[in-house]
């Protein structure tokens, strides 16, 4: 079985962005050599997701509507998190949009249903912030 490791790092310049990571990570997997098997894509911070969805500037805006009703970032104090930090709305959007995604890998290429595509969600940004990938097969 072969495997492989790579790290993508992200340094947003707002608090909140969708990045489109699908061309990085196929290209974890073309240069790790594996055919059939599997890719892991997990976010390496708990104020931050990867996820598979549409790449759809509409439903991106959902997504930020969506979350700011679940978990508004302010007022700040109104989460208990926030008495050093004020980021407890970026630990909990992570927690809805997902830690990591898994997709197959066949024929050396992301193996995908129509339309998918995946993403980085900062919620927490303007640092440097890593998303691991990790390719295992043959
Ligand atoms: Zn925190």
């Amino acid at each position: 079985m072969k495997h492989d490791r790579h790290e993508l790092t992200f340094q947003t310049t707002t608090r909140r962005e969708l990045i489109n990571i699908t061309e990085r990570v196929r290209q974890c997997v073309r240069q790790s050599g594996v055919n059939h098997g599997l890719v892991l894509v997990n976010a390496m911070h708990i104020t931050a997701s990867v996820f598979i969805n549409d790449d759809e500037s509409g439903l991106h805006h959902d997504y930020e509507m969506w979350l700011e009703t679940l978990a508004p970032e302010k007022p700040y104090d109104r989460y208990r998190h926030n008495t050093y930090e004020d980021n407890a709305d970026a630990h909990l959007k992570r927690t809805i949009m997902g830690r990591e995604v898994v997709v197959a890998i066949t024929d050396g290429d992301l193996d995908f249903g129509p339309w998918e595509q995946i993403f980085y969600g900062e919620f927490d940004g303007k640092r440097t912030k890593r998303v691991l990938v990790k390719i295992i097969g043959e």
